[in-house]
């Protein structure tokens, strides 16, 4: 007998831990732009699993080199070589331009190594006192969950009860250049980890020049720029990297997510030598970190991101999508804002306390789900492989629905 969706919310109600507040729909399959529930309602995917499915759900070329490789060999471990490990290295630092490259598995495990290699450079290259080591980062950042990342967070629901913090650790307010340049007067400052866009905090863009001129700060103090691209990376916000936009090359790059077309976590970090080499064999790493498996899928993931041009697809619609949404005419939308395909409307109160978690149900009833951040902040971020016509079909499910909601809340 077919089960209603309430069965599966209900199992993972009693035997999931309550760490999060999904959306009442149960999806059982997924292909390109769409995923369908188990009654075989179809949607229009604009969360692409917070931008990890930028190659679309299933694509064919990315299960079948998981499905290949499956069949081969999955798993050595770092204790021995493997043969699909070097070619995926080798690919992957010629497609971003760096000498090296350190593969993990979830995003937040890439972070820490990032700034692990910070701390370790500050040491070893710059000469910082042991034990001094400060890293700078951003007001409003989402890096993870780690108990390293969320040191530096300030989002309360993030960091609250976890205590005690990790030292080392001082916040700046993003977008804001004259704080950067007075936390860099202490020249214990090892580097400063940023994400360009700031995604979970609401698809905040900074002001235009920001990224360059923080790198050149940066430099001007002999401290790492490290762009967490993790949910801005590989082709999301029209560009491959989002520090593209200002021709900035930081001197670290984490990725995550996209990496491996949302099949399973493969992360990595990108640095050349003078960094990457000041961790010898032993000081990190990660059973699954390289793995046959990750490295032919993520080869075959980023494949498809140059293949299918992905980043320009993302580039030309996010034009017509912030278009589409800034020509709306209702009181309930404050602001449209994002580069890409990496967008974000923020929502009036509206109603008797309503909120953009009720647009995403509406969203949700006509057949488009979409996930709010914070309480009045809705990210769209479809799959990039998206064409015009489907992203205008999308675009008139949004109108309809938000022009609904204002009726309704006017009356
Ligand atoms: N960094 C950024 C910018 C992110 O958006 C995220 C996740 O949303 C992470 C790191 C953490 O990635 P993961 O959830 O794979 O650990």
């Amino acid at each position: 007998m077919q089960k209603d969706q309430n069965y599966y919310i209900s199992l993972e109600d009693k035997y999931g831990a309550h760490n999060y507040h999904p959306l009442p729909v149960v999806l059982e399959k997924g292909e390109g732009i769409y995923v369908w529930d188990t009654d075989g309602k179809r949607y229009f995917d604009f969360l692409s699993a917070y931008s990890a499915m930028n190659q679309g759900h299933c694509h064919p070329k990315i299960i079948k080199a998981l499905t290949d490789q499956a069949q081969k060999l999955t798993l050595t471990s770092r204790a021995f070589y493997n043969s699909a490990l070097g070619e995926y290295e080798k690919y992957i630092t010629n497609y971003f331009g760096y000498d090296k490259v350190l593969p993990m598995n979830s995003g937040a495990e890439a972070v820490e190594t990032a700034l692990k290699l910070c701390r370790k450079w500050a040491y070893e290259v710059k000469g910082t006192s042991e034990n001094d080591a400060v890293i700078l980062f951003a007001t409003e950042n989402f890096h993870g969950r780690t108990l390293g990342i969320i040191s530096a967070s300030t989002d309360p629901s993030s960091k609250a009860g976890f205590g005690p913090y990790l030292p080392g650790v001082q916040v700046i307010e993003y977008n804001n250049l004259d704080a950067l340049e007075t936390a860099l007067q202490n020249k214990n400052v090892a580097g400063f980890c940023v994400e360009p866009i700031q995604g979970e905090a609401g698809v905040v863009v900074p002001d235009e020049g920001y990224l360059k001129k923080a790198y050149e700060l940066c430099k001007a103090n002999n401290a790492l720029f490290i762009a967490d691209e993790v949910q801005t990376g590989i082709g999301r916000t029209g560009k491959l990297l989002a520090c593209d936009h200002e021709e900035v090359r930081p001197d670290i790059v984490i990725l995550g997510k996209a990496l491996s077309g949302g099949v399973f976590p493969v992360s990595a970090v990108l640095a050349d030598d003078e960094i990457m080499l000041t961790i010898k064999p032993g000081e990190h790493g990660s059973t699954f970190g390289g793995n046959p498996l990750a490295n032919k899928v993520a080869e075959a993931a980023l494949e498809v991101i140059k293949d299918e041009q992905l980043a320009e697809n993302a580039q030309r619609l996010g034009v017509i999508f912030r278009d589409r949404m800034e020509k709306i005419d209702s009181d309930l939308i404050e602001l449209v804002r994002g580069k890409g395909l990496l967008n974000a409307v923020v929502i009036k109160p509206f109603g008797d306390n309503k909120t953009a978690y009720d647009v995403c149900l509406a969203l949700r009833d006509k057949g488009l789900l979409a996930k709010q951040t914070h309480t009045h902040i809705i990210r769209f971020a479809p799959p990039l492989v998206i064409n015009e016509e489907q992203l205008h079909e999308a675009c008139d499910i949004i109108q309809s629905t938000i022009e609904e909601l204002s009726m309704v809340a006017s009356n």
